[in-house]
């Protein structure tokens, strides 16, 4: 008895001060290539999934498609005890806002809240988007399975929730499906309106945009690296806080990057595999996606995607000329590819949801001191925190120190001019929010 009480604190005192959790690991495992495959399949054989599409008929169309969709979200809340509110969103976009828009038209987002215990106002958003088109962005009859681009993203989102609705988080997640994507962005722009409108705390959103492919126009095959698009300081920044970067630095840590650093840092350590590749931009080049909308009213949020796309397999018609097969069909999917990138979404979400929101005031001071100085603004429910600092030309936080439960710390012998700073809050299960770069200076 004694040793078994032994046994228990020392397995206590590890999980305690555990780099890792276990749980973390089991939900990379529980994510099932098959399932994706069977989703990405149904959301296929809907024909076309195209914005302007049939919304009637039960199986052709973006009506039939949506309704699916939740449909899907409402077994997975049946199977954990009503755990998800399932709901839809929807804006009518009106006729002529844009040349892709030639008719009035409902778009339609399916959300599916898990919430939080702690912070029930909170979310962390995985997206994936419902809508598909061909090459003539206008053409919403012809076959459009927009397998990768972006059922992909859909079923990837389907199955986080499959996944993560056997567990209890803090904070919420939010699952989420957008339509009118490949029209304008639209279905991002209405929900993420409405969401500024309700005061919602977002920490991040998630957008899952073609996840599956893994055979590049470049001809380079990788089944390992993916991409982390992130714009470096937010939109809404104002005049002021514009010219404080001048002097005290933030070029390169808005609040989307850091949550990109997460992502990095995270798929790291749990899944090092993997070759998670952050751009330092807000997307492809002059091209769009639906974190977007988000990034513009001031939420963070990043793209995640694979890292070689193929212009042959997305926004194509379904044809063969000169030997190559165009169009994004299901033969072009790899599902365990999906699977992976699914699981770096899960990954994350449940990291997220069970750390405690991050310090929201940071000072700094040290000019001209062998001496750097941090004071954060205290969070309920964290245990302590930590510290981290960079070089300033390095993409990742690469020095830390965990300083406990205090509101202020002065690393001594670090000089301020030659790194860049930031703090994050440690619950008392270990995990971690996101770091956050220093808004205030301590004169
Ligand atoms: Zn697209």
């Amino acid at each position: 008895m004694k040793k078994l009480q032994a046994i228990t604190l020392f397995l206590l005192v590890g999980f305690l001060n555990a780099q890792t959790d276990q749980r973390i690991y089991d939900i990379i495992e529980a994510v099932s290539a098959e399932r994706i495959k069977n989703d990405i399949s149904t959301l296929a054989g809907f024909g076309t999934r195209h914005t302007l599409s049939d919304t009637v008929s039960t199986t052709r169309g973006i009506g039939a498609a949506r309704r699916w969709i939740k449909k899907e979200f409402d077994i997975i809340s049946k199977s954990c005890d009503n755990c998800l509110e399932v709901t839809s969103q929807k804006d009518l976009v009106k006729s002529g806002i844009n040349q892709r828009i030639t008719k009035d038209t409902w778009v339609v987002n399916v959300v599916a809240i898990q919430r939080g215990e702690k912070y029930p106002n909170r979310y962390i958003i995985m997206s994936g988007d419902i809508d598909s088109r061909v090459s003539d962005p206008n053409d919403f009859t012809s076959n459009s399975p927009g397998a990768n681009d972006n059922a992909s993203g859909m079923a990837g989102t389907l199955e986080a929730a499959r996944v993560l609705s056997n567990y209890q988080f803090e904070s919420s997640i939010m699952y989420l499906g957008l339509s009118g994507e490949e029209q304008g962005l639209f279905g991002g722009q209405g929900f993420a309106k409405q969401a500024k409108e309700k005061g919602w705390e977002i920490i991040g959103v998630f957008n899952n945009d073609m996840i599956g492919n893994i055979k590049g126009v470049d001809g380079i095959i990788s089944n390992t690296d993916f991409r982390i698009f992130s714009e470096p300081v937010p939109p809404t920044e104002t005049e002021e806080e514009r010219k404080m970067r001048r002097f005290y630095g933030g070029e390169v840590d808005g609040t989307s990057r850091q949550l990109a650093r997460y992502v990095h840092k995270n798929v790291l350590t749990y899944m090092p595999e993997m070759n998670p590749m952050m751009i330092y931009r807000l997307d492809r080049f002059g091209r769009g996606g639906h974190h977007r909308p988000f990034n513009d009213l001031g939420f963070a949020g990043i793209r995640i995607m694979e890292a070689h796309e193929n212009y042959t397999q997305q926004h194509q018609d379904i044809r063969i000329e000169d030997g190559i097969s165009y169009g994004d069909v299901l033969e072009h999917v790899n599902f365990n590819y999906a699977k992976k990138l699914t699981a770096v979404n899960a990954i994350n979400l449940a990291s997220l949801a069970w750390s405690p929101p991050a310090p929201n005031e940071i000072g700094i001071g040290g000019i001209v001191a062998p001496a750097v100085t941090l004071q954060w603004s205290e969070v309920s429910g964290a245990k302590g925190y930590k510290i981290y600092w960079r070089e300033t030309t390095s993409p990742t936080w690469d020095h830390s120190r965990y300083v406990g439960d205090v509101t202020a710390f002065t690393l001594e012998g670090i000089v301020i001019d030659n790194y860049f700073f930031g703090v994050s809050a440690v619950g008392e299960n270990g995990f971690e929010s996101v770091v956050v770069f220093p808004n205030k200076i301590i004169k």
